[in-house]
């Protein structure tokens, strides 16, 4: 238990009991500061004074673990914070981010279901279904900016928070969080990524041309279509198509009849990104997202080196998925992508994380990776699957994609002739895939009623 109190100014501090301090996000901090101040002030992060006094500002969910942390270490049982008032937009995007993609032909057609009920929407939004979502309501009101006219791709252009209305939370990674908003002018649906993030200048104008290589990604289907990003506040907003089944970190175990159309989808995509001269960085079941037409895309690749530089400043974690030479601090190259691709098809084979004995440390850990783990991946055996339950041919991939010698792993050409990944040419993929998701949507839903 722990008392915080939320310091407006001298005469307005309202206190927040919170039971278990370990089970709250940022973003419900961010929620209790928006009520607290009667839904005047939107935040997007708050201070508070360590042991000798210095202001430590908190802005994500590694901040405020260390915070916590901070509060547990020194027996605190009332803690003052002091809400960051943001500054305005205007003035700090003062150069301009935001950047527009083209969005490839797959997203411009946008059929009648893709139309959601705007009002339902709005009420959705307004009320809050959960915590998080109020914030997020006020998060997409503060940008000035309007939306241009025109085509879809006009309309990108004026991407910004008022261009967008927030639908609900997806989730919750490392580096952000991920909404399901709605296009105003377009009506189209679309996931945004938000990172908290303080670029200087000279890395806004890197990314921003750095980003513009996503319109060439868009032209391939197994790689999520980029709208296109823009500041506001100290977050950058990354918009991108919206996969309704989400993430196949989600399904579990997936039966090696989909798995096999899932992993070769992967590799088309990761080859895809490899012969653009793009290394993924972050291979995962997390970052491999489905829809329910059955496709299969590969998401948050490193596309911007300083992107991914600026988020590494911020972010304290490791990474579970990490291949050996990259524990060891060598660069990355697409034969760690491969080690990534192994573990990840070896979860989704089993339904957990390949090495068992760190399996719940990982799932406690709320992203930051213990020691242990990046340990375990140097020193241990690497994972296998047992002969007995899989194919010989997935048994094989796992094992050519998991030798810690980078090198002997296999170059992307013979992965994708692999026996486990060769399907024949006249495959119902989609509907293979598809079949499978609708079972298991469903199959969630009635568990939800
Ligand atoms: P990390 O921050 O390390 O990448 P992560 O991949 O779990 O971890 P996010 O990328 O922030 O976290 O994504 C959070 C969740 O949002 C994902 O697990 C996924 O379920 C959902 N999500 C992300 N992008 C999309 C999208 N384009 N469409 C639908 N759901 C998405
Ligand atoms: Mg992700």
């Amino acid at each position: 238990m722990i008392l915080i109190r939320i310091f407006f100014t001298e005469e307005n501090q309202i206190d927040w009991m919170v039971p278990s301090p370990e089970g709250i996000y940022f973003d419900d901090v961010l929620e209790a500061i928006c009520q607290a101040s009667e839904r005047k002030l939107v935040v997007t992060s708050f201070e508070y004074k360590d042991e000798e006094e210095d202001l430590i500002t908190v802005r994500n969910e590694q901040d405020l673990k260390a915070m916590i942390h901070f509060c547990h270490g020194q027996a605190i049982e009332k803690l003052v914070i002091y809400p960051k008032a943001c500054k305005n937009p205007g003035k700090r995007n003062k150069f301009g981010l935001k950047v527009a993609i083209t969005p490839s032909k797959h997203s411009q057609g946008i059929s009648q279901s893709d139309l959601p009920n705007r009002q339902s929407a709005m009420n959705n939004s307004m009320t809050g279904g959960n915590q998080a979502s109020v914030v997020t309501q006020n998060a997409f009101q503060t940008d000035s900016v309007s939306a241009s006219h025109g085509n879809i791709v006009n309309e990108m252009d004026g991407l910004s928070n008022l261009s967008l209305t927030y639908l609900e939370t997806l989730g919750h990674g490392n580096s952000g969080v991920v909404y399901k908003v709605i296009h105003n002018k377009s009506k189209m649906h679309m996931a945004v990524k938000s990172i908290p993030i303080d670029l200087t200048g000279r890395e806004q104008e890197r990314i921003k041309s750095e980003l513009k290589i996503l319109n060439e990604c868009n032209s391939s289907p197994q790689t999520v279509d980029f709208y296109g990003a823009y500041l506001n506040e100290n977050r950058i907003f990354l918009c991108m198509e919206f996969m309704d089944g989400g993430s196949l970190d989600r399904y579990g175990k997936i039966p090696e009849l989909v798995l096999k159309r899932v992993c070769r989808r992967v590799v088309s995509g990761l080859r895809f990104l490899w012969s653009k001269k793009i290394i993924h960085r972050d291979v995962k079941p997390s970052n491999i997202l489905v829809n329910t037409k059955g496709q299969v895309k590969l998401c948050d690749f490193g596309v911007s080196r300083q992107l991914v530089n600026s988020i590494a400043k911020t972010y304290i974690g490791t990474n579970a998925y990490m291949a050996p030479e990259r524990v060891h601090g060598l660069e990355y190259t697409i034969h760690s992508d491969i080690w990534s691709l192994g573990l990840s098809i070896s979860e989704m084979a089993t339904g957990s994380y390949p090495y068992p004995e760190l399996a719940s440390k990982i799932k406690s850990s709320r992203g930051v990776i213990p020691m242990e783990v990046l340990q375990c991946i140097v020193n241990a055996a690497p994972p296998q699957l047992p002969t007995h339950c899989f194919s010989l041919e997935l048994v094989d991939f796992v094992r050519g994609c998991l030798q810690k010698d980078a090198s002997s792993r296999p170059n992307p050409d013979i992965l994708s002739l692999h026996a486990f990944v060769n399907i024949e040419m006249n495959d119902h993929e989609d509907v293979i895939i598809a079949n499978w998701l609708s079972q298991r949507l469903s199959f969630a839903s009635s568990k939800r009623c």
